[in-house]
């Protein structure tokens, strides 16, 4: 797998370097977000199976480098800042990256996300206006847990997900949830706190396009709101999508 890692700051780009390669990935570095557009052009090389993107850049800020990206490549996008604040994350999202990692990471949590945009079909703001459905190729199974097939139980706060059975329980009480219902809540739970645009939950959801879903994305956030009994905890974010929120302690 190739990688693109856009670091400005030597030390973290050589021992993040040394940490892909051995998990397997052939890693380009570059320093600048010049150094990165200059490389995803298609005569500039090999072709990127996803780029991992600092926000905090000498030349150019990594935002506009995302959305530079963006206008000429379909590569998937992995911002990594230190910026943690939501406005941020959002401003990313928006820009079309494909993830937000913030620092300091956990390097299993990074590898899993990489993974992750690598193996989710492509999602380009330009899909929306594609005629017909959108089939993924290959029929890849609706919700991937990284690393754990599926199988591992989350819990968050009163809620337990079972991805083996599709259970899923509050305060130890069973809750029938519709197939799309449980569906949508384990995806949201993948990654709690990160924002899924509508687009990507529809796609993956409802393996469709974006368009001729109406408000059926609304309505099953309405009703799994109401069968959780805990409305907060997917939160929606305006104009962008959805995001699951831990309830603390
Ligand atoms: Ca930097």
């Amino acid at each position: 797998m190739r990688l693109l890692l856009v670091e400005d700051d030597d030390r973290v780009a050589s021992a993040l370097s040394a940490v892909l390669g051995k998990h397997g990935f052939d890693v380009r570095h570059a320093r600048s977000g010049g150094e990165a557009i200059q490389a995803l052009l298609p005569d500039g090389g090999p072709e990127y199976d996803c780029v991992l993107l600092d926000l905090g850049l000498p030349d150019q800020d990594g935002f506009e480098v995302c959305s530079r990206i963006r206008r000429r490549s379909a590569t998937p996008v992995i911002m990594v800042t230190a910026r943690s604040d939501v406005r941020s994350r959002i401003h990313g999202l928006n820009l079309g990256a494909d993830d937000y990692v913030v620092k300091p990471y956990d390097i299993g949590e990074l590898l899993a996300r990489i993974h992750a945009v690598v193996r989710r079909p492509p999602l380009r703001p330009g899909a929306a206006q594609s005629a017909g459905p959108a089939t993924p190729p290959g029929g890849s199974p609706m919700v991937t847990l990284p690393g754990a097939d599926g199988a591992a139980p989350m819990t968050l706060g009163a809620v337990v997900i079972e991805p083996s059975t599709r259970q899923v329980t509050v305060d130890g009480r069973p809750v029938a949830l519709t197939r799309k219902e449980f569906d949508l809540l384990a995806l949201l739970a993948q990654r709690p706190g990160v924002v899924f645009r509508r687009e990507q939950i529809i796609s993956e959801v409802w393996r469709t396009a974006w368009e001729g879903t109406g408000r059926t994305l609304e309505v099953h956030v309405a009703s799994l709101r109401a069968k959780l009994r805990t409305p907060a905890m997917i939160e929606t974010v305006r104009g962008v999508g959805y995001r699951l929120v831990v309830p603390a302690g």
